[in-house]
């Protein structure tokens, strides 16, 4: 049976209160599906004290140096070393603010998997790119470049995350028509990357309680990478509660 993912990005977003509030509603539960939350990076070591029973912790962000004269990075080995199960790299965030491109990403990639860590890989078109029809090709430049020379012993730690742009924390969420067809595409690109068809592909961009289960519906998809809807932990728990069914 198909395993679920349910994906917590908090952003900077969330402390102690949360962190608390998420501890009480998530102590009794026992999920069949994934259930990970990426809290800033200050509160990752309490995150898994208090959430490890329950949901995997992972970072929003990785150096792709392992030590050295960075400040304000953080070493894949750092994490590693706390307790952290993921990162999630190349979100549009770190792309659009940060300027993270594909050629960096993929240095980021390489040395989070080849240190232990599971790797969530963002992609995903701007509006202006979907206008234009070129959502395939960007996908697909972005798994090219971001996942290039992926080792074959680590490819299975890999995850893919579908996030258009124009979905993201702006309440409209892709149709479940329109996720399945890039996802589909997604999967197809796989075998030619080196990658296992089974990686899971998740989709991320407004998912809410209310459209989870349409999307989960789709051959394709393997669960949700959440922002805004996961900050609240009801609202989380109705998310893995949908992918649990
Ligand atoms: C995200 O930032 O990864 C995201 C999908 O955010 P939201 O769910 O708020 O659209």
């Amino acid at each position: 049976m198909k395993k679920y993912y349910v994906v917590a990005n908090w952003k900077m977003n969330n402390g102690l209160s949360e962190l608390d509030a998420f501890a009480s509603a998530l102590s009794e539960c026992k999920f069949k599906c994934e259930a990970w939350i990426a809290p800033q990076l200050p509160y990752l070591p309490l995150a898994i004290t208090k959430l490890a029973k329950s949901a995997k912790i992972g970072a929003q962000n990785s150096s792709n140096h392992l030590s050295g004269a960075f400040t304000g990075e953080t070493s894949v080995v750092a994490l590693k070393e706390i307790g952290c199960h993921f990162v999630i790299l190349g979100h549009s965030e770190r792309r659009q603010f940060f300027a993270e491109e594909n050629s960096f990403l993929n240095r980021k990639v390489l040395t989070a998997l080849e240190n232990g860590l599971k790797v969530i890989y963002c992609v995903g078109e701007s509006l202006q790119e979907r206008e234009a029809g070129k959502t395939f090709s960007v996908v697909k430049k972005q798994l090219q470049e971001g996942l290039k020379d992926v080792p074959e012993n680590f490819a299975a730690n890999l995850l893919i995350a579908y996030e258009p742009i124009w979905a993201i924390g702006t309440g409209k969420t892709a149709s479940s028509a329109q996720a399945e067809e890039v996802h589909a595409s997604i999967r197809n690109e796989l075998p030619s990357l080196g990658l296992p068809t089974q990686t899971p592909i998740l989709y991320g961009g407004s998912v809410k309680p209310d459209n989870f289960e349409e999307l989960l519906n789709c051959p394709n998809v393997d669960g949700g990478l959440v922002g805004g809807a996961s900050l609240k932990a009801d609202s989380y728990l109705q998310l893995c509660e949908i992918a649990n069914k």
